[in-house]
């Protein structure tokens, strides 16, 4: 790992303006940006682009999101400290890291064994607290149910509703919902049969597939 520097807390400055640009006007958000090295989650031979605001690809064919989205998704989830929660898609474990910056209990669940061990080995490394997952996001995690708060980080073909039932009273998910394109969908839990739902632009992620992925890549 590439130790920080003052040369990447000067680029992750520039990508925090940039962000707030963009109407990302969350403090709390920006300040974790501004504090998590984002270099630490993207292959060593895209650490160059670690702090342009582009998604980038890791393994398993997948991607760490855009620091846009991360930002936009962290947003939309109005954390608190000590809220508990449930992310859908460790990844290269950047936006459970943000999560954690901002004071949260993180939970997280990848589907591919070797995104998982590689992830869970990076937290440990890096001494973040993240309780990591190898499984089907679809069924949630119920043994830490309920969750203040939920965020799906991949495609989701039609709305997970199962993890509904994970979700406290009054609490927040945000999930990416569409099948080739993605609308950033936020779904307010009133009691166990409302809930307040509005969209918040297109957006666009690797989709979410069921069942555990075991093979390599
Ligand atoms: N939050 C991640 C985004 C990674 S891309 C990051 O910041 O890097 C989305 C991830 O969701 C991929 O790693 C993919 O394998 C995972 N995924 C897709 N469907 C899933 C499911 N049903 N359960 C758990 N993880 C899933």
């Amino acid at each position: 790992m590439i130790a920080d520097s003052p040369l990447y807390q000067g680029m992750r400055a520039k990508l925090t303006a940039h962000l707030r640009e963009k109407g990302i006007f969350d403090e709390n958000v920006l300040q974790a940006m501004q504090t998590m090295p984002r270099h630490y989650f993207v292959p060593f031979s895209l650490i160059a682009y670690a702090y342009e605001d582009q998604a980038l690809p890791i393994a398993c064919q997948q991607t760490i999101s855009q620091p846009y989205t991360v930002a936009h998704q962290s947003t939309l989830l109005s954390v608190k400290p000590n809220m508990k929660i449930l992310e859908i898609g460790t990844g290269s474990g950047y936006q459970s890291a943000i999560l954690k910056t901002m004071g949260a209990m993180v939970y997280t669940i990848e589907r591919h064994r070797q995104l998982y061990e590689e992830t869970k080995q990076l937290f440990s490394t890096l001494k973040l607290n993240i309780a990591t997952k190898l499984g089907d996001g679809y069924a949630g995690w119920a043994e830490f149910a309920p969750f203040d708060r939920i965020i799906v980080t991949c495609g989701a073909a039609t709305l997970p509703e199962k993890l509904l039932t994970q979700l406290k009273t009054g609490g927040i998910m945000i999930c990416p919902v569409g099948e080739k394109t993605q609308e950033m969908t936020k779904i307010i839990k009133i009691d166990d049969k409302n809930f307040e739902t509005t969209t918040h632009g297109d957006c666009y992620f690797v989709p979410m597939l069921s069942k555990i992925e075991h093979q390599s890549h």
